[in-house]
C-alpha cells in the first residue's frame, strides 16, 4: 500500500487544501503518515509570500533528501508555480504542479498510487478546513499572491455544502472556511452569490457544529455581513482582518482604499456586538516609505484598538511586485520594528486571556502531546489541560484556571 505524508507552507487555503487530499488519498486506501521520514510520498504545498517562505521550501525539501531518501516528493503551491524549473531538476521531484493544476492533483496521484482498496480514515487534522474560494482581484502594492493565484476563482456552492456535510458526519465539530480573499465568494459565479448567501446556507446544514472564518478584508465588511457574523451563534467569534498597517499613507502606499477610521468603526462594532471575541490582524512593517512617524501611528493604533492580537509581518520585497522597485527599509530596521509590535501582541493577548480566568467554555481538542491535550475555544484561546482523556476532534468543556505569559491552563469541568 502506498504511504503519503503531507507537509503545508503558508496559508489556510494550502491547509484547506492539504486537507482534502488528505482525506481523498484515504478514502482510496492509501495510508497516512505523520512523519514525512516514513512515507513513499511526500506531497509539498508550498508558499512564496515572503523571501523567509522560500527558504523554508527549499530547507525542507533538503531535508526530506537526507532523511528519506527513497521517498518520490510532489510538489505544488505558489512556490512551485513560480520556480517549477528549479524543482523539477531535483532528482527526488516526482512531479510538479502548477496552482491551475491543483484541481487534477488528487486523481493523479491516485492513478499511480497502489492499492486501492477502501481503508479507515485517520484524522489528519481535527478541524475540517474548507476551500471556498482562490485567487485575488485586487493588486495590493506588495502582494505576489495575484500573480500566482490569478483572479478570483469560487468554488461551487453544491460542492461546499456536500463537503461540509461530509465532514461533519466524520465527526468534525469545527469547520474553518478558508479563501484567499474569502469575502469575494460567490461574485463570479453564475447565478451570482455571496459571502453572507454562504454562510447562512451552511449554517442551516443538519448537525452543523461551528464554522470559523480566516482572514476577512476590511473593505468588504458591509454593515449587514458585520451584523450577521455578530450574531450568528454558529459562527466562532474570532474575527481576523487583513489590516496591513495602522499609517493612512502607507495604506494607500500599499494600494488599498480604505483609512484608519475606518479600521476603528469595524473594531468598534465587531467590539461592541461580540465583547468575547478574539480580534485580530495582520500588519506589514517596514513597507518601502514607512518613517518614524508612520510606525507611530500604526503603533499607537494598534495599542488603542480592541485588538487581541496581531501577526506581524517584515515587508519583504517579492519578485515582479510594484514596491519591490521604491527604496528599501533597512532590514534592521524592520525588524526592530517588527520585535516592538510582537511585544504589544503579547502584551494586549495576555490581558485578553485574563478575562477569563475561572471562565468556563466549551472547547474542540486539537492535539495531544506529552504535557496534556491542546483545546482551542470558540473564541481563539488554546488551553492547555495537563490531564485530558479524550480524544483529539471531539469538543470538551473546560474551565481556565491560569493564565501566563505564553500559556493558558485549565481543567476539564
Ligand atoms: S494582499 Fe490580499 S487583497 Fe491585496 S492583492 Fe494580496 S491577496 Fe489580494
Amino acid at each position: 500500500m502506498t504511504s503519503f505524508s503531507i507537509k503545508t507552507f503558508g496559508c489556510r487555503v494550502n491547509q484547506a487544501e492539504a486537507f482534502s487530499w488528505a482525506n481523498e488519498f484515504q478514502k482510496h486506501g492509501l495510508e497516512y503518515k505523520k512523519d514525512f521520514s516514513q512515507s513513499d510520498l511526500v506531497l509539498i504545498n508550498t508558499c512564496t509570500l515572503t523571501s523567509r517562505a522560500d527558504s523554508d521550501v527549499r530547507g525542507f525539501i533538503k531535508k526530506v533528501g537526507r532523511l528519506n531518501p527513497k521517498a518520490r516528493l510532489i510538489i505544488t503551491g505558489c512556490y512551485a508555480e513560480r520556480e517549477p524549473e528549479e524543482l523539477i531538476n531535483n532528482s527526488q521531484v516526482y512531479r510538479v504542479f502548477s496552482n491551475t493544476e491543483k484541481g487534477n492533483l488528487a486523481a493523479e496521484v491516485l492513478s499511480v498510487a497502489e492499492d486501492n482498496k477502501e481503508t479507515s480514515i485517520l484524522p489528519f487534522r481535527s478541524r475540517a478546513l474548507v476551500k471556498i474560494q482562490d485567487g485575488c482581484n485586487f493588486r495590493c502594492n506588495f502582494c505576489i499572491i495575484p500573480s500566482v493565484r490569478g483572479r478570483s476563482v469560487s468554488v461551487e456552492k453544491e460542492e461546499i455544502l456536500n463537503q461540509v456535510k461530509e465532514f461533519i458526519n466524520q465527526g468534525f465539530k469545527e469547520i474553518v472556511l478558508a479563501g484567499i480573499h474569502l469575502c469575494s465568494y460567490g461574485l463570479d459565479l453564475e447565478p451570482r452569490s455571496s459571502f453572507m448567501d454562504l454562510l447562512q446556507e451552511v449554517e442551516n446544514l443538519d448537525g452543523f457544529g461551528r464554522m470559523r472564518l480566516s482572514s476577512l478584508d476590511p473593505r468588504f465588511l458591509t454593515p449587514p455581513l458585520l451584523k450577521h457574523v455578530t450574531s450568528s451563534e454558529k459562527i466562532c467569534p474570532h474575527f481576523h482582518l487583513s489590516l496591513q498597517n495602522g499609517s493612512d499613507e502607507i495604506i494607500h502606499r500599499m494600494g488599498r482604499k480604505i483609512d484608519v477610521g475606518n479600521y476603528r468603526r469595524i473594531l468598534a462594532y465587531l467590539h461592541q456586538k461580540s465583547p468575547l471575541a478574539s480580534l485580530g490582524a495582520d500588519i506589514i512593517v517596514g513597507f518601502p516609505g514607512e518613517s518614524e512617524a508612520d510606525f507611530g501611528k500604526t503603533y499607537s493604533f494598534l495599542r488603542q484598538s480592541p485588538l487581541t492580537y496581531f501577526h506581524v509581518f517584515s515587508y519583504s520585497a517579492r519578485p515582479g511586485t510594484t514596491a519591490s522597485k521604491w527604496i528599501q527599509i533597512d532590514n534592521k530596521k524592520k525588524k526592530e520594528r517588527a520585535s516592538f509590535l510582537r511585544s504589544l501582541s503579547q502584551e494586549k493577548n495576555v490581558n485578553f486571556r485574563r478575562r477569563f480566568k475561572d471562565k468556563e467554555c466549551e472547547a474542540i481538542i486539537i492535539k495531544k502531546g506529552k504535557k496534556g491535550a491542546q483545546v482551542l475555544t470558540a473564541n481563539y484561546i488554546k488551553v492547555l489541560i495537563p490531564y485530558c482523556p479524550e480524544e483529539e476532534k471531539r469538543e470538551i468543556r473546560v474551565k481556565i484556571t491560569r493564565i501566563t505569559h505564553n500559556e493558558t491552563i485549565g481543567q476539564i469541568v
